[in-house]
């Protein structure tokens, strides 16, 4: 034995000086690497310990990278969305306009979030997205928050609390992840009292469930699920009658935000306020076409309660936000729906689809065709809806479809497609046209 094997670990500069790891240190900067470098060294001489022999540097450095690869790799990163599925949940629902996205960098500084421009002197949060809300819904009260679920926990804590709430056992819904309606209820401190059955809710089921400790009724769209068949559920506006006959507020809670017109059957936030509805809630980032926000519009006091309320502080808009969310209502009170991408990928015309996919076939070769099929809106919106859509469809020769598609993921930036039965699916709706070509790169690159 030549000495103590843990003397040649190299030192600590000589790792940090290693090509691999100055390349990475130049995004990550140097304590992360330090840190990394020093378990990696600390588990080098743990190895030499147990009778492994010493690593060279170059193994040291590679583990060095991969740690820091690891950690970094699952961080927010702009995707391609090529998959046609315009609210994709997982690639954060509604993409922002430009002017959302120009808001939210203005607003990244200092702001005017709480600050009066005319007087010099404190300004009230929100305070012109809530008048925006108010002039684009007619409604006399409108606040947002954090997202759907934190108005529901706002209006049921402030309203309900200790007290009952009247729902169709048809409208128990689960969103996904934790928003469960009984779930969020039951944090909120409110009593859900169960009415009807899963398929057919009658007015009389929530006349007779009424009572002294009654404080609100609950409507919710069943966004994500229909139940068909031999089905009921009163109109909204029965139940309002209902609801003022017994003195106590119906919120109705519309899901995705279609302020009016036809999508499927989604229920629109004009047909509720019409059918009288106290409180319609819905989220910002789904057929909207804005933010992550809850917003919810309706009567002024009940409104301003809620806005006083404690938990409205806990779960306040931030003011990046708030910025999107004022652009995303000026798009729609300026009646430039058209420049929310949600609504314009929605609306693209087939024969533009067909066009563009033919392009991009004609690119890709014979390995590709396109074909019409069916998309949809994502986001857990028209789930009976289908959209009709174009696609291309690659079957590649030298590499399976599956290996493609996580090859299309490692691209810059990553482009996100469907694989079905042996083929890749590229759907371009989704593509902001500038993309295309990009789009087109990445998909000669890995398919051979
Ligand atoms: C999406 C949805 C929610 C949850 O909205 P978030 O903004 O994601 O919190 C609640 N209720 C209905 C009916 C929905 O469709």
């Amino acid at each position: 034995m030549s000495g103590d094997p843990r003397r040649a670990l190299p030192k600590m500069d000589t790792v940090l000086a290693h090509p691999q790891i100055t390349e990475q240190m130049r995004t990550w900067g140097r304590p992360l690497l330090t840190e990394m470098a020093r378990r990696a060294l600390e588990d080098a001489r743990q190895a030499v310990l147990d009778g492994v022999p010493l690593p060279p540097l170059d193994d040291i450095a590679a583990a060095v990278t991969r740690t820091v690869e690891l950690l970094t790799v699952g961080r927010v990163q702009e995707v391609i969305n090529a998959t046609g599925v315009v609210l994709h949940t997982n690639l954060g629902r509604a993409p922002l306009s430009e002017a959302a996205r120009e808001a939210m960098l203005a607003a990244a500084g200092y702001s005017t979030v709480e600050f009066d421009l005319r007087t010099g002197g404190r300004g009230k949060r929100g305070s012109t997205a809530n008048a925006l809300l108010r002039e684009l819904t007619g409604a006399a009260g409108g606040m947002a928050v954090n997202n759907a679920a934190a108005a529901l926990f706002l209006a049921l804590g402030a309203f309900a609390r200790d007290r009952e709430v009247i729902v169709s056992r048809g409208e128990l819904v689960e969103i996904g992840g934790e928003f469960r309606i009984p779930a969020i209820m039951e944090a909120a401190g409110a009593r859900l009292v169960e009415v009807g059955s899963t398929n057919r809710t009658h007015l009389c089921d929530y006349v007779d469930a009424i009572n002294e400790r009654t404080a609100m009724l609950m409507v919710v769209h069943p966004s994500n699920y229909r139940i068909e068949g031999f089905t009921a559920q009163p109109a909204v506006s029965d139940l309002v009658a209902v609801a003022r006959e017994a003195g106590v507020p119906l919120l109705h809670d519309i899901g995705s935000g279609l302020l009016r017109g036809r999508m499927g059957d989604e229920p629109t936030l004009e047909e509720s306020l019409k059918a009288g509805a106290d409180l319609a809630v819905f989220s910002g980032d789904k057929l909207f076409g804005g933010p992550q926000a809850g917003i919810i519009v309706g009567d002024a006091i009940l409104v301003q309660k809620l806005a006083r309320h404690p938990i409205a502080r806990a779960v306040r808009i931030d003011k990046v936000t708030l910025a999107a969310l004022e652009a995303t209502l000026l798009a729609h009170l300026s009646g430039r729906q058209q420049d929310l991408p949600v609504l314009r990928m929605l609306g693209i015309p087939l024969e533009e689809l067909r066009g563009r996919a033919d392009r991009l076939a004609h690119e890709l070769g014979p390995q590709a065709s396109v074909r019409e099929g069916t998309g949809m809106v994502g986001g857990g919106s028209m789930p009976a809806e289908r959209l009709p859509t174009i696609v291309v469809e690659i079957k590649p020769h030298a590499v399976t479809e599956t290996a493609m598609v996580s090859r299309l993921r490692a691209c810059d930036p990553p482009v996100i497609v469907r694989a079905e039965r042996g083929r890749v699916i590229v759907d371009l709706r989704t593509v902001p046209p500038g993309q295309d070509a990009q789009v087109t790169t990445s998909l000669l690159k890995t398919m051979c």
